[in-house]
């Protein structure tokens, strides 16, 4: 541990046991103040089904950065699968690859349940770290420093810290709360677009339906497919499209001609009775974009990952954003000797420039080309998101 001494042993609430509020809490241990994380759910490590968001996520060298600084990126990698190139299905079959970079570059599939069970078992190993689960942010006194807290017997509990940390998503209460007491400025974009997760398994013979080391890309104007190989020999395939044409697959058969002249070749890899029964029974799932500015409440509050900046999945970047968000805090406390008041005071508007910057950039190209994800594609080429 480096940085604060045992007796001044800053206390630090991480608000939210997800990818980012788990990765951040391994940072502020390792740094040697006393960390308390508590997540509204229950332990993920216990559960059979975790409901929620994308089955897998493509980590990137960003994200990557920020696990090695404390000693996870093998842990994680060790059961990724890298993908060397977008392959590209075109409407009339033909196949095309771009790649990300230079024959040895890739980004990876990740396991979204893996990663954060990992993230948790790492962060509970240092001693100064404690997890609660089934704890419910309800209210916070910025000036005091105490959160409350609705556990799931419905009891209440106060907890007071140096520093609190909103780890605790898009729809934050810690930013919430930030709103109704400070001058937070705040935007929330649904766009019009909804997805929904397929499975793509494997053959009868046990293998990949695609091949493997690839992110595979159905662009098509304003529909696009994708999907990222899991380690059981599965795709996960994630449809986006506007919630308006999701309104008209209702039947099997307005499913399967929709996909006849949009994606052909994915009928057989997915199978017509699963695709057409799995469409009509799904419900889309919505995209939002947050911004707001700043990041903090003086030296006692400050928000990451999609607290701060939530931003549309199919860049593929708001983890690998949000993993980039513990590098940046954590070269600002050791430029502060850990002083957080001189820290906030002076320079926390460097954090929220480059989170800005991140989220300018990706929400450029949603909003300028949305309606052309083949051109879309194209950009992100330079701009290195994952499409
Ligand atoms: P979350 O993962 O949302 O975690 C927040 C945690 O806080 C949760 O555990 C939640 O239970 C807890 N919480 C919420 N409210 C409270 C409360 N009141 N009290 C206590 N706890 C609370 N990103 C990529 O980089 N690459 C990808 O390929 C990618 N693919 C995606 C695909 C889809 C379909 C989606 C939806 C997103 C994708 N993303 C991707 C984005 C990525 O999932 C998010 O950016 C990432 O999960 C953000 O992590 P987080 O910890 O900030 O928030």
């Amino acid at each position: 541990m480096s940085g604060v001494d045992d007796q001044k042993m800053k206390h630090v609430i991480v608000v939210g046991g997800g990818l980012v509020g788990a990765l951040h809490a391994c940072y502020m241990a390792k740094r040697g103040y006393k960390v308390d994380v508590y997540e509204m759910r229950p332990d993920i490590r216990t559960m059979e089904v975790v409901r929620g968001r994308s089955i897998n996520l493509a980590l990137s060298c960003r994200g990557r950065e920020a696990l090695k600084r404390v000693d996870m990126e093998h842990v994680i990698t060790k059961t990724g699968i890298p993908m060397y190139a977008r392959r590209i299905h075109d409407l009339d079959g033909t196949l095309r690859s771009i790649p990300y970079g230079r024959k040895d570059q890739y980004i990876m599939s990740v396991d979204r349940r893996h990663l954060n069970e990992v993230l948790l078992s790492e962060a509970e190993q240092f001693p100064n770290v404690t997890m609660y689960f089934e704890h419910k942010v309800v209210e916070c006194d910025f000036n005091a420093g105490t959160v409350t807290f609705k556990k799931s017997d419905d009891s209440m509990i106060k907890v007071q810290g140096d520093l609190i940390v909103g780890c605790d998503g898009a729809f934050s209460a810690i930013r919430q709360q930030m709103m109704k007491k400070t001058l937070l400025d705040y935007e929330q974009i649904f766009i019009p677009h909804g997805y929904m997760e397929l499975c793509m398994s494997p053959t009868k013979q046990d293998q990949y339906a695609m091949d493997i080391n690839f992110l595979h890309i159905w662009a098509r104007n304003e529909y696009m497919m994708i999907a990222l190989p899991n380690q059981d020999k599965s795709f996960t395939v994630t449809l986006f499209m506007p919630f308006d044409i999701f309104k008209t697959l209702t039947t099997e058969t307005a499913v399967l001609e929709f996909f006849k002249s949009k994606f052909p070749d994915s009928i057989p890899l997915l199978g017509e009775k699963y695709l057409t029964e799995t469409v009509t029974k799904s419900k889309a799932l919505p995209m939002v974009t947050v911004k707001c500015s700043p990041y903090h409440v003086k030296d006692k509050v400050v928000i990451m990952g999609d607290a701060a900046h939530a931003m549309v999945p199919f860049y593929g970047q708001g983890m690998n954003c949000g993993f980039e968000d513990c590098i940046v805090f954590d070269d600002l406390l050791s430029k502060h000797n850990d002083d957080l008041v001189t820290f906030t005071e002076t320079k926390l508007e460097c954090v929220a420039l480059l989170f800005c910057f991140t989220n300018f950039q990706a929400n450029y190209f949603y909003c300028e080309n949305i309606n052309n994800a083949e051109f879309l594609m194209r950009q992100s080429v330079n701009s290195r998101l994952f499409l």
